[in-house]
């Protein structure tokens, strides 16, 4: 079998994720049934890069054979799907969770993380959050999450932090506790709904008649796309670890009845193009909006 699903079950989460070429066949497709999921740190330099991490990923090391694990986490908190068969992370455990099993039932994944390094909050947070995606969607319970130096004890000393507090912090997300999403964020999500509802609901309708083009904040006139964009990107910035198409997609989910506000915004944006407000004046009053 082959993962494909990595990249949406992360995205969903709310992450941002990079496919790297290739990954759709890369590893041997007999990988499974899957059984549960290692942790990992590259234990590269504190100042790798992405490239030269996934590169090792790819081409394999002195101790295994490429390709090394099906996902890859970046500093940044980014993911990077690397694979979606089987990989060679880890060894046939002789304890832990997941003690008498190996590379075909364990989806390895690896942080970019050097020995010693203090753990940011953001890749820590991605962390937990990703593998909990992967562990609700892969159908293992997260006892089932391993650190390799509970999977390969006296061997592997990786990853660096205390997998019982991890375990715990997945169970939190699973049970609909997601620190990250602080009250703030929820907010500044509810917000661009509301924004691109309103584009949404002054854009022309599609030559059936049956309603807006497909890509809802599609806008027509290229100087008011620019311009949102512009905003959303700033919003977003403000949104660690998510970036604007992720944005976009979480408010797409989010889609709900207009509310009050929404109504107002819409009119905003209709007086807008109807050329009663200039298009800096409707950036201006949303952009107030959002900050009030
Ligand atoms: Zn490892």
């Amino acid at each position: 079998m082959r993962l494909l699903w990595l990249p949406e079950v992360l995205r969903a989460a709310g992450l941002t994720v990079h496919e790297v070429s290739g990954w759709r066949t890369r590893g041997k497709d007999t990988f499974g049934p899957v059984v549960g999921l290692t942790c990992h740190e590259t234990r590269g330099s504190r100042t790798s890069t992405d490239a030269g991490e996934i590169r090792v990923l790819l081409n394999g090391s002195t101790s295994a054979p490429p390709p090394i694990a099906q996902l890859y986490l970046s500093r940044s908190g980014a993911w990077h799907v690397v694979a979606s068969g089987t990989c060679y992370h880890n060894l046939v455990g002789w304890a832990g969770p997941n003690v008498g099993y190996g590379n075909d039932a364990l989806i390895g994944v690896e942080a970019q993380h050097a020995a010693g390094e203090p753990w940011t909050d953001t890749q820590y947070r991605s962390y937990v959050r990703g593998v909990a995606a992967i562990t609700r969607r892969a159908g293992f319970s997260v006892s089932r999450v391993a650190g390799h130096f509970e999977h390969q004890p006296g061997a592997k000393t990786d990853p660096g932090f205390d997998m019982a507090k991890f375990r715990r912090d997945i169970a939190a997300v699973l049970a609909g506790k997601d620190d990250d999403m602080s009250e703030k964020t929820q907010t500044q999500i509810n917000e661009l709904h509301a924004i691109v509802t309103a584009w949404r609901s002054g854009m022309p309708k599609t030559p059936d008649g049956r309603g807006v083009e497909p890509v809802g904040w599609r806008i027509r006139d290229e100087q008011w796309q620019a311009k949102v964009v512009a905003l959303l990107t700033m919003l977003s910035g403000q949104i660690g670890g998510l970036d604007t198409a992720q944005v976009l997609a979480r408010i797409e989910e989010l889609a709900a009845a207009e509310s009050a506000r929404d109504a107002e915004l819409i009119d905003l944006v209709r007086r807008g193009q109807s050329g009663e407000l200039a298009a800096e004046q409707v950036v201006d009053e949303l952009a107030k909006r959002l900050a009030a």
